[in-house]
């Protein structure tokens, strides 16, 4: 029997929905949530995804910045931008889009965003917060996945195993902790792992953030587990050229209880987790 299919497009329109709602609320009563966009250089994948995000935020009626800057631009340039988006009144959210050319320092820049306009949850006083099981803004990735999960009635995970094969500070390791704190069991598996395979067909819960097209083979899940597939992969052109996840679909589909397909699943919950955190944000602020 196949994997249901957890479809990102349709809670995400559900989801956004929701926000709309409370965007138009707030506008009601003056305050228009407001998020600042950083794109350095101009990376095609990067150029999407920005685009994306600010034509989201124009959907649920938000307004947004996009600050294109050319890549050569400086260290301290960008930092006075940041500083000057912090006090900016209009704007409750700064995103900084990763990667940043190599002359930056990522961390730098990340630390410069006012922790409560921070909506990537990349700060550390974020990072912190969520450590200690009181999340403020929750990278937005590993949210978007637990949104799916609640979705499909799993948002107390109790006895349950959850395996993350990926441990960036943006994905893997915010997710790990986010299915901690929903009580599951949590494995965090990387390039150091012995015997991967074995790890993951332990889990009822399996997270892949590995950047490596359908590196996540049929052998490797555990019949009726739910596999979320985090990951984003351009085929070479020789192969097709399309997008596709770190899990391979269709071997993993007929093992799987449940699956996200990409594009289509976390893809538009992440956009979502955006969205909302600079709801919260405004409505903080
Ligand atoms: P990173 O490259 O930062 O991290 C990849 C992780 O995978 C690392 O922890 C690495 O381990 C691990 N890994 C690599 N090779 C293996 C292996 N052979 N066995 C086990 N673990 C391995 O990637 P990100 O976390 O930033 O992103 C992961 C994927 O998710 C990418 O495809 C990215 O495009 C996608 N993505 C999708 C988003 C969305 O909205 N859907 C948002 C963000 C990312 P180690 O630490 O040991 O090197």
């Amino acid at each position: 029997m196949s994997a249901i299919r957890i479809d990102g497009n349709v809670l995400a329109e559900k989801v956004r929905g929701r926000i709309a709602t409370d965007v138009a609320a707030l506008k009601a009563r003056g305050i228009t949530p407001g998020l600042a966009v950083i794109l350095l250089g101009d990376s095609p994948a990067s150029q999407v995804y920005v685009r994306n995000k600010v034509a989201a935020c124009g959907k649920v009626g938000m307004h947004s910045v996009l600050h294109k800057l050319p890549a050569e631009t400086t260290e301290t340039e960008l930092l006075a931008l940041i500083n000057s988006l912090n006090v900016d009144p209009t704007i409750h959210g700064i995103l900084v889009q990763l990667p940043l050319p190599k002359h930056i320092h990522e961390k730098q820049v990340l630390e410069a965003v006012a922790a409560n306009k921070d909506v990537d949850g990349f700060h550390a006083e974020n990072v912190g917060a969520l450590m200690i099981g009181e999340p403020r803004f929750v990278s937005c990735t590993p949210a978007g996945c637990m949104e799916m999960l609640k979705d499909i009635g799993m948002a107390d995970l109790r006895g349950k195993h959850a395996v993350v094969v990926g441990r960036s500070n943006i994905v893997g390791k915010p997710m790990a902790m986010l299915l901690l704190h929903a009580n599951a069991t949590v494995t965090i598996c990387h390039s150091g792992t012995a015997d991967l395979a074995a790890m993951c067909r332990q889990a009822d819960i399996l997270v892949a953030a590995v950047g490596k097209p359908r590196f996540i083979t049929a052998d490797m899940v555990k019949p009726g587990a739910v596999v979320i597939d985090v990951g984003i992969n351009r085929l070479p052109e020789s192969e097709g050229g399309k997008l596709v996840g770190d899990v391979d679909f269709g071997a993993v589909n007929e093992v799987a209880g449940y699956l996200t397909p990409v594009p289509g699943g976390v893809g538009p919950m992440t956009i979502t987790m955006l969205l909302q955190n600079t709801l919260t944000a405004a409505n903080r602020q």
